[in-house]
């Protein structure tokens, strides 16, 4: 990543697009410069390498392009040593045209985080694809990414369709598809995954000549449940998304999350960790604020979570822990130690493995709990 940035920082003016598979690695790519341009724009000035870098066939290739430019170096450094960062990647690379980027999905929350570091740049998600296959593709990348829908490729693999949130189990063809209708993606790849199941809930949304088109929902998994509640991915993000509001006055956004079902204690509550990017810190959300965040959360949650905390009391205040920053990339440093692939990562957005939890517990810079009950009402049932 260093030496590609090196290169990205000498062909500055060359640059029209900007981007990572998902848009954690673009953001990733970011705070990276972040922590690192001291060196790069030395590097810059004296047109040698960091000697940490190691790898010899790099060291080769940028020995041919690095050659001493102490007014890039001072420009990247004149950039790049204010505390503001908006529009950064307009501002070092001025051609970009748009950032080619995922944030479909569990990376839609990165949006305003790259919009505030873009400058409002468009973000074009052209595929929707895994390691296992590719799948499909944008046929309109300049969509707004509410309105992305993906195209399957149908020479891919054969792919069949189970409706979700149906009794039935019974399986249907790409070319039978409604829509409307959600259903769960079943694959079986020329390499020899015989119906298998991807784990990503898909809405059709309409036809590209006979070729469906399908809007992506989320993951599958249930994420958090402490009695009979059950909170998944698109939940979860819509009820971040809710309680952020109400950190817009202070310009504060949150920039990573994860989720925790404690139930060492009863009653068990939910445990949301959020590392936030607050752009103004004389203006800092106030304990009150970060509170209040929690029972905007709870709000926003569905009406049997939100029964079992006014009428049943079988789950605790929900609880938001603020954690240091950089702490999600330690997590990210922590899931590449043990053998995940950088460009794939995926922040977890439910957690429980000890060693994880130990690192995050272990960065908490403050607790926020609910200060109320959710609204509940029972609801009539005909
Ligand atoms: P991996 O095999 O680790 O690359 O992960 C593949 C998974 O990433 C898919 O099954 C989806 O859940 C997710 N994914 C891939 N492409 C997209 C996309 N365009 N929008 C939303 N999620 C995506």
């Amino acid at each position: 990543m260093y030496a590609q940035m090196l290169c990205g920082l000498i062909m500055r003016n060359e640059v029209l697009r900007v981007g990572a598979v998902f848009a954690s690695g673009l953001l990733r790519a970011i705070h990276f410069l972040q922590n690192n341009w001291k060196q790069l724009a030395h590097d810059i000035a004296t047109g040698t390498l960091n000697p940490k870098i190691t790898d010899a066939p790099v060291r080769e290739c940028m020995r041919k392009i690095l050659k001493p430019n102490p007014e890039l170096a001072q420009f990247v450094t004149m950039e790049c040593y204010e505390e503001n960062w908006e529009c950064i990647i307009k501002r070092i690379w001025p051609r970009t045209k748009y950032l080619d980027v995922i944030v479909t999905g569990a990376m839609a929350q990165y949006i305003p985080t790259l919009e505030y570091y873009s400058g409002g740049l468009p973000m074009a998600c052209t595929m929707y694809a895994s390691s296992e296959c590719y799948f499909g593709l944008n046929l309109n990348p300049m969509c707004k990414p509410s309105e992305v829908t993906y195209t399957i490729m149908p020479n891919m693999a054969y792919f069949e369709f189970l409706p979700h949130g149906s009794s039935t189990s019974c399986l249907v063809d790409l070319a039978d598809v409604e829509v409307g209708k959600e259903y769960e993606l079943i694959l079986t790849t020329y390499a020899g995954l015989c119906r298998y199941r991807v784990g990503d809930i898909l809405r059709v949304t309409g036809f590209h000549n006979a070729a469906p088109q399908f809007r992506f929902i989320r993951r599958k998994n249930v994420l958090l449940s402490i009695e009979s509640d059950k909170t998944d991915e698109a939940e979860l993000q819509n009820a971040i998304e809710n309680a952020s509001l109400l950190m817009k006055e202070f310009n504060t956004s949150v920039v990573e999350y994860t989720s925790y079902a404690d139930t060492k204690q009863i009653p068990g509550h939910y445990v949301i960790y959020w590392e936030l990017l607050v752009k103004d810190s004389a203006n800092a959300p106030t304990d009150d604020v970060l509170n209040r965040c929690c029972l905007q959360m709870e709000e926003s949650l569905n009406s049997v979570y939100r029964q079992s905390r006014v009428a049943d009391n079988s789950i605790g205040p929900l609880e938001i822990r603020v954690v240091e920053n950089g702490t999600f990339e330690e997590l990210m440093d922590y899931a590449i130690s043990r053998g995940a692939s950088i460009n794939q990562y995926k922040v977890p957005r439910c957690v429980s493995f000890t060693p994880i939890m130990e690192l995050l517990n272990s960065r908490v810079v403050s607790k926020h709990f609910s200060p109320d009950l959710p609204h509940w009402t029972p609801e009539r049932r005909r």
